[in-house]
């Protein structure tokens, strides 16, 4: 640095800003998957289904039959911060996965995107975005509903490409972000393959479940957790000051050695948030060794003006107005049920 030399302030263009809020938004093909499938259930899709080669680092493929784009709208969904889902008014209000109009625009920035897409009573048509310079709107050939390619993910940024793991571990994430999006939406079909070296085999299935929602939750527990666990968990259903928990939560003898099976929801959107993973850990801390972790798939429901999703561009935590709260209607929620199915605690009954 040189303080003599007069700094010049200038505006980045378009594609530089997509490709640093890139960053934040698309850490690795999972988040892309993340992104995309929650563009389609925002649409209203049925069937989701996703198609990977190399870890997803050659290929993310996600067809949806959701409400599509039109045709006059797929530049614009490709622009920064252009939404459909909020106007802006109410930000304490949001309702849908997505609201900040930013992933299209940054996977355009970080790979090679297509977007086909056709809108009821319109023709389909298609766009290309590569390295955040967006290509004509040319008719195309679909159905109905939504397709996104994503082709070789992050060659324009080589030192992110750097860093990914292998293609086995990248899968498993994929895997992963499908199996907790599947968990949290039991009426969607969705489908996990993979294409690479051009074999076609399929990595996850979950058949759109029906009924009422507790039923729908409960097959679809046992397609994404295994009949295992459906039949050694335990129903939750609790209450307290407008936090609502429900869910299911497996008996302690169910436990993994890995925390890989807790499926946190909050107001039908998956998160990792630390502070439900503390509590959730809390509410078995006296019926578990310290080494093993509990298996447990919970739904926080509360009026979306009592929590922030707005947090993270990835938006996978959430600050609660009231995190004490949250805590103890889990912790006891838990607790009660597990009580209820004749595990005391071990502070009764002593080990
Ligand atoms: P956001 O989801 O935050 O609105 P995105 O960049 O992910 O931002 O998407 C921009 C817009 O493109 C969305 O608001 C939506 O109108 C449209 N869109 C994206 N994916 C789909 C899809 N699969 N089906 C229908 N519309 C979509
Ligand atoms: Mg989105």
């Amino acid at each position: 640095r040189d303080s003599t030399q007069r700094p010049v302030i200038r505006q980045l263009d378009e594609a530089a800003i997509n490709r640093i809020a890139a960053g934040e938004v698309v850490e690795r093909p999972a988040s892309a998957v993340k992104e995309l499938v929650e563009n389609s259930i925002d649409a209203g899709a049925t069937r989701i289904e996703v198609t990977i080669a190399d870890g997803g680092k050659t290929l993310i493929r996600v067809v949806d039959d959701g409400c599509g784009i039109a045709a006059t709208d797929l530049p614009l969904a490709l622009s920064r911060h252009a939404t459909s889902k909020i106007d802006g008014t109410d930000l304490l209000n949001i309702h849908s996965f997505g609201f900040r109009g930013e992933a299209l625009p940054s996977l355009g920035a970080v790979g090679r995107l297509t977007i086909t897409s056709r809108a009821a009573g319109d023709t389909a048509e298609t766009i290309q975005v590569t390295g955040g310079t967006m290509g004509p709107v040319k008719p195309a050939a679909l159905a109905r509903g939504t397709q996104v390619d994503l082709a070789d993910l992050f060659y324009a940024t080589p030192a992110r490409l750097k860093f990914l793991r292998t293609d086995r571990a990248e899968t498993q994430a994929v895997v992963d972000v499908v199996r907790r999006l599947a968990m949290a939406e039991p009426f969607v079909t969705m489908i996990l393959r993979d294409t690479t070296g051009g074999d076609e085999r399929t990595l996850f299935r979950a058949d759109a479940e029906t009924g009422h929602m507790f039923d729908a939750l409960g097959g679809r527990l046992r397609t994404v957790l295994g009949r295992d666990f459906a039949d050694n968990a335990l129903a939750l259903d609790a209450e307290r000051d407008g936090f609502h928990l429900t869910g299911f939560a497996a008996l302690p003898t169910f436990s993994k050695g890995a925390a890989v099976a807790q499926y946190l929801n909050v107001n039908g959107r998956p998160v990792r948030d630390r502070m439900l993973l503390g509590a959730l850990r809390a509410a078995y801390m006296d019926v578990m060794s310290r080494d093993r972790h509990p298996v447990a798939c919970l739904f926080v429901d509360c009026d979306p003006t009592l929590v922030d999703v707005n947090v993270h561009p990835a938006k996978s935590e959430v600050r609660f107005r009231d995190p004490a709260c949250v805590r103890g209607l889990i912790v006891s929620g838990i607790r009660h049920a597990l009580a209820g199915a004749g595990h005391r605690s071990a502070t009764t009954v002593g080990h």
